[in-house]
């Protein structure tokens, strides 16, 4: 089995030598090749990379975006261009073990569709990182109902089948396995290595945490509801028009039994309009994804610009 192991890469040039050295001592046993995306890196990045393809022709692939897309688009780009049967992503700042990658291989060889890295010891900071993180994970588990403690480890493998199918976008690749289970994919976690980051700045903060669960209002709804969306939103009208007749019910009895008066307070008001602006603009949101999609999907176009590709002719898609 063909394996093709991704790395993005933003801003890494402290790690980038070490990282390729590892992935390729830790590989030499399996028929594979490492694709390494440059997220728009700006530190001399680049030049490593360059160096590394020269050097490593037969196993490494470089893929150089225009500007910096982000993790998941680089993700995306990398699994465009693998050729693998067997797709592993890690993180390029070796806060992840290449050395447990043949571990996470083997369980897919067991018949295993998604193996899921879990940082059961984590070492990033608790407050910022790792409780925001556990509340996700039992959000996105939840609600996808694909349990998982740690869909923010990049460290995960996949058989190529179950990525395809879907597109990825935004902050998107930890929810690869949620959606793997919504097409009955085998998944199961296994405990791998996690270190501090030695070298290099961490690239993200609190902030993405928010970004996680909006993303995760539109897995749920893709999952669920895509081919269906006037359940969802002519749900919740029901449910809002009935809860409006409700209330006017209420006001009514007490403006005849009790004679009080319709209106007491304009703050009940606000607070009714708040929460209908509130669900207006997340389903707004919603459909927005879905057009998104359309806009992207109808003219194949990529959530990625790349500049140039060293070592392989172009994408395998
Ligand atoms: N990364 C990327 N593009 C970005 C931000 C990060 O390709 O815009 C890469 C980064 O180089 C690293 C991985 O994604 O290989 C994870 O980044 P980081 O270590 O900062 O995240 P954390 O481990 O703190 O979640
Ligand atoms: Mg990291």
């Amino acid at each position: 089995m063909k394996l093709s192991v991704i790395i993005p890469v933003y801003n890494e040039v402290e790690n980038i030598d070490e990282m390729h050295a590892a992935l390729r001592g830790a590989l030499s046993a399996f028929d594979h090749e490492l694709i390494l995306v440059d997220d728009g890196s700006t530190d001399g990045t680049v030049e490593r990379l360059e160096a590394l393809a020269e050097q490593d022709r037969e196993h490494t692939v470089v893929v150089e975006f225009r500007r910096n897309f982000g993790q998941t688009a680089a993700i995306a780009a990398g699994i465009d261009h693998a050729l693998g049967e067997v797709i592993v992503l890690i993180d390029a700042d070796l806060q992840e073990d290449p050395a447990d990658i043949p571990m996470l291989v083997a369980k897919i060889e067991e018949g295993y569709d998604v193996v899921s890295g879990w940082r059961r010891e984590r070492k990033d900071a608790f407050l910022t990182r790792t409780l925001p993180s556990r509340i996700a994970n039992a959000l996105i588990s939840r609600v996808t109902g694909v349990r998982l403690h740690d869909y923010g480890c990049t460290l995960k493998a996949y058989r190529r089948e179950v990525l395809q199918g879907f597109r990825l976008y935004g902050e998107m690749h930890r929810f690869i396995p949620a959606y793997a289970g919504g097409v009955g994919a085998r998944i199961i976690e296994v405990p791998v290595t996690h270190r501090p980051r030695l070298r290099g700045k961490a690239k993200y903060g609190l902030e993405r945490t928010f970004k996680v669960i909006l993303d995760l209002f539109t897995v749920k709804f893709l999952i669920s509801y895509a081919n269906k969306p006037i359940y969802l939103f002519g749900g919740l009208g029901f449910l809002l028009g009935l809860a409006s007749v409700v209330v006017l019910g209420i006001l009514g009895v007490r403006r005849v039994l009790y004679d009080e008066h319709l209106v007491r307070s304009p703050l009940l008001l606000l607070v009714v309009m708040l929460f209908i602006l509130g669900m207006q603009s997340i389903m707004m949101g919603l459909i927005a994804e879905l057009l998104a999609r359309t806009y992207h999907e109808s003219q194949a176009k990529l959530t990625y610009t790349i500049r140039r590709v060293l070592n392989r002719p172009g994408p395998s898609t």
